[in-house]
């Protein structure tokens, strides 16, 4: 008897050996978790003008470059599996590569501000990560997406454009740099954004005062 896809509200068949059908298996392999969508560029656009702003205001602060060290060391890492040879799996080496990559094409301080508007992005839209483990694969996607030495392209005949292809990791050289990017990026990542939310929540505690007291007045008016 054929089983259904596990995904909520799919109705198609599982695959034969799988829990979920080929679509969400794919979705799956490709974004950590069969019922996580793709967290775009255009999506952390406005975590990561917070995260900036947050930034330039405390520019002296030392925690950007502790951070960007943090960085450096993962990097390092990196560079040492690359070097020993054998060393690591496959996709501990692939995990490794594409960080070095990502070094090497992206500024330190882009990374981190952008895997800082991740975790912000996280604490104000909880519901858009299906699980930690999206998350980190989210994380990894939109800072491999920071490297254009990652996106191929190819000719859409439809559009007559030429379009980029981002290049899949295999799922489990994701995970592991996802690990290393919450290692390096984590900590600091989950502070900021609590801080955020809790000075949005004073703020908006404020302007609730500030209409109490006003339709307070407006009463008092004779
Ligand atoms: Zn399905």
């Amino acid at each position: 008897m054929p089983r259904h896809c596990r995904s909520p509200g799919c109705t198609a068949e599982a695959t034969r050996y799988g829990a979920f059908c080929t679509s969400h298996k794919a979705t799956l392999r490709r974004h950590g978790d069969a019922d996580q969508r793709g967290i775009t560029k255009a999506d952390l656009k406005a975590p990561l003008r917070a995260i900036r702003g947050r930034v330039e205001r405390n520019s002296g602060n030392p925690v950007w470059g502790q951070s960007e060290g943090r960085w450096q060391e993962v990097v390092s890492h990196a560079h040492a599996v690359l070097a020993r040879q054998g060393a690591g799996s496959a996709y501990v080496r692939q995990a490794a590569s594409e960080t070095v990559k990502l070094a090497e094409t992206v500024e330190a301080r882009t990374v981190m501000e952008t895997a800082f508007a991740v975790y912000l992005m996280a604490d104000q839209q909880p519901r858009r990560f299906a699980s930690d483990r999206a998350f980190r694969v989210q994380l990894v996607r939109r800072l491999r997406g920071l490297a254009e030495a990652n996106a191929g392209t190819w000719f859409d005949h439809d559009t007559g454009r030429m379009k980029r292809v981002y290049r899949e990791l295999p799922p489990q050289a994701a995970k592991v740099m996802g690990e290393w990017c919450a290692k390096a990026f984590g900590a600091v990542g989950l502070f900021l954004a609590r801080m955020d939310r809790e000075q949005r929540e004073a703020a908006a505690r404020k302007a609730d005062a500030d209409r109490a007291a006003m339709t307070a007045a407006l009463e008092a008016l004779t």
